[in-house]
């Protein structure tokens, strides 16, 4: 069974949410403010988080810079939720390297869906092995990754982007293809949100990160070592 924490101190949306998740098959765990969320996030690393920004004691994108710095917290699957909708909160969130982002009032469903997509991808098929690819090394069961032969933090989201690309070197994969099977879903919102990811990706990936090619009125391609 999959644990999720809520970190949301609003008692009714904190409520709605953890039911509706509970009458899904979740385990929940609720936090109601940052340094909680903190705390009880690195303790019972939970499978996902549902992350609010707007919290007292430490807002949200404080709580998500720690467990990103936290070598117990960096790989955890983070959705945040804001009341607020301006686009540069949007933004903001996404270039943070959350792995969705969702603006109140949304409904359960709506939350659920996300949940759903963000899990499936973070599980990998059923007895899943290595992956190889130049010098990136994808441990799929673990989701654990390597870079020259050291271990690299990457996130979740940018994990899955990569090995999808790699699995797939050479061809130029379109972005709608992307969005679909890396956050489960594609919109006009979430097409920046690709490039966010992928310039982060780059940039961690050091010299190699050339290996990624962006295709013009396509998408990107990973390029094959003899090319
Ligand atoms: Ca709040």
């Amino acid at each position: 069974m999959h644990r999720i924490l809520i970190v949301e101190d609003e008692q009714d949306i904190a409520e709605l949410i953890g039911f509706n998740l509970q009458r899904a098959g979740f385990e929940v765990l609720k936090a109601h403010d940052g340094i909680e969320g903190t705390e009880m996030a690195l303790r019972e690393r939970p499978d996902l988080i549902v992350l609010d920004l707007m919290l007292p004691g430490r807002d949200g994108y404080a709580v998500f810079r720690e467990l990103r710095r936290d070598p117990r917290g960096v790989g955890i699957p983070v959705i945040m939720l804001t009341a607020r909708a301006q686009t540069e909160d949007r933004i903001q969130g996404l270039e943070a390297g959350a792995d969705d982002y969702l603006t109140k009032p949304f409904s359960p469903k709506e939350l659920l869906l996300r949940v759903q997509a963000i899990l499936k991808r973070a599980d990998g098929p059923p007895g899943a092995v290595d992956f190889s690819f130049g010098p990136f090394r994808f441990d799929k069961n673990a989701l654990k990754f390597y870079l020259d032969n050291e271990p690299g933090e990457l996130t979740s989201t940018e994990f899955k982007l990569l090995l999808y690309l790699c699995e797939r070197a050479g061809k130029p994969q379109d972005r709608n293809d992307l969005l679909r099977s890396v956050w489960g879903y594609s919109d006009a919102a979430h097409s920046r949100t690709l490039d966010t990811h992928m310039k982060r990706l780059r940039q961690k990936l050091g010299p190699h990160g050339s290996l990624i090619e962006t295709v013009r009125g396509v998408g990107y391609r990973v390029v094959r070592a003899e090319e």
